[in-house]
């Protein structure tokens, strides 16, 4: 998944793959937004996957082929929004990347018209461009420096 418009739906892939216990080649076909109106937040979010063998040739070689989807390991994931921030900031934590931007540092903000296509970015406002969330950039500093004093004895 290098494609960075794909990028936001990682974690959401992701979430949904260890609710349902999936192999790790299990990813989200397709998802959706559960009760939501036009001035209030979806109350549900439904993530529907399975496992699929990978395209051979072609642009997207590599990303999983949905024509010859592996029915028997079809699973529906549930869960709110509220879940999946909490799921969000745990990984985050586990990670020491911002959920945001996925540890990039940049969000897609806009593609060029030109050909092929380019990607537009602005820096993640909400690690300011590091891909450290903000909350845990001094503990990284500090498990930083604690390595460096391990490596230099
Ligand atoms: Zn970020």
């Amino acid at each position: 998944m290098d494609d960075p418009r794909q990028r936001r739906l990682i974690l959401l892939d992701e979430h949904a793959r260890e609710l349902v216990r999936g192999a790790p080649d299990w990813h989200a076909y397709r998802w959706e937004l559960i009760g939501g109106t036009a001035t209030e937040p979806a109350k549900l979010i439904r993530v529907d996957g399975a496992v699929a063998p990978p395209l051979t040739r072609g642009a997207d070689a590599g990303t999983p082929d949905w024509s010859r989807i592996d029915r028997e390991t079809v699973r529906t994931a549930y869960f709110t929004p509220a879940e999946h921030q909490d799921w969000c900031r745990r990984w985050e934590e586990n990670t020491g990347k911002c959920a945001h931007c996925v540890g990039t540092g940049l969000i897609l903000v806009a593609w060029t018209h030109s050909q092929p296509p380019e990607a537009v970015y602005r820096p993640c406002s909400n690690c300011q461009g590091t891909g450290v969330p903000a909350r845990l950039q001094g503990a990284v500093i500090a498990s930083l420096a604690a390595e460096s004093r391990a490596a230099h004895g």
